[in-house]
């Protein structure tokens, strides 16, 4: 059976000699995965369909419940190909991609979910030079809260009460008395009345012009430290790419000096 449909290639693995399996963010099946017969033999246009972040019209052929259809043809909306040559938007991309293949099934359709991703990457390409730091906080913050897992900041997560101590076991914020029976977990995060402001902001405008939140330095930092505190409970690992976002930094500033 031939099907059509729309998807963002999310990542690719090497299969035998020449061929590839890739894995789309599709427009109504939700995470797929599908097989592309030698697209490294050549430098054809097959191939650049399978780029990381590209988005095409993709034409799969396979049984209705084959694990691993084959692609057929694949013709290219969107190369992306500056995010991909962009070293910071590229390893940020690939944070909401690591999160995306942790969180979600395989299979599950979510069409307001590929809607969202694909204006994040359009976001993105059209985003100026210069620091992003606070555009990609946003589309992970985003993220989050369009696959139902955003920390909740604005107040406390049992009863409502306010408060800013921020629990990451319980991804939350927590009052005093809804927080007394959490005996054995007591690593709590502050947080400032700014940053809750600017994360309300964050989750409730477009992302298309979130990019003109302007944070301070200092809630930048301390909605980051607690992002990634929240994500390695979540995902009950540091994710490999903040990791490697660290490593990269420290080696781009030893070359630099
Ligand atoms: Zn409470």
């Amino acid at each position: 059976m031939l099907t059509r449909t729309e998807g963002i290639v999310l990542k690719t693995q090497k299969y035998g000699e020449a061929d590839l399996i890739v894995t789309y963010l599709s427009s109504d099946k939700g995470i797929i995965k599908a097989f592309a017969k030698s697209p490294r033999k050549t430098k054809s246009r097959f191939g650049s369909s399978l780029e990381p972040l590209t988005h095409a019209r993709i034409s799969l052929w396979g049984k209705e419940q084959a694990a691993l259809p084959k692609i057929t043809q694949a013709d290219i909306l969107n190369s992306f190909h500056r995010i991909r040559e962009d070293f910071q938007d590229f390893v940020n991309i690939s944070r909401l991609v690591e999160i995306l293949l942790s969180v979600m099934p395989d299979g599950a359709p979510n069409k307001r979910l590929f809607a969202f991703f694909l204006n994040v990457l359009h976001t993105i390409k059209a985003s100026e030079r210069g620091s992003k730091d606070a555009l990609h906080l946003i589309t992970r913050i985003r993220l989050l809260a369009a696959i139902g897992c955003a920390p909740r900041l604005q107040s406390c997560g049992r009863c409502g009460e306010k408060s800013l101590d921020f629990y990451p076991s319980s991804g939350t914020i927590l009052c005093n008395k809804c927080a007394a029976p959490l005996t054995q977990e007591r690593s709590t995060l502050r947080i400032s009345n700014n940053t809750v402001r600017f994360y309300t902001h964050t989750i409730e405008w477009p992302i298309h012009i979130s990019n003109r939140l302007k944070p301070r330095r200092e809630v930048l930092a301390e909605l980051s430290d607690l992002l990634d505190k929240h994500l390695t409970y979540l995902l009950s690992k540091k994710l490999n790419s903040s990791e490697f976002l660290v490593g990269a930094n420290r080696t781009r500033a030893g070359a630099s000096r």
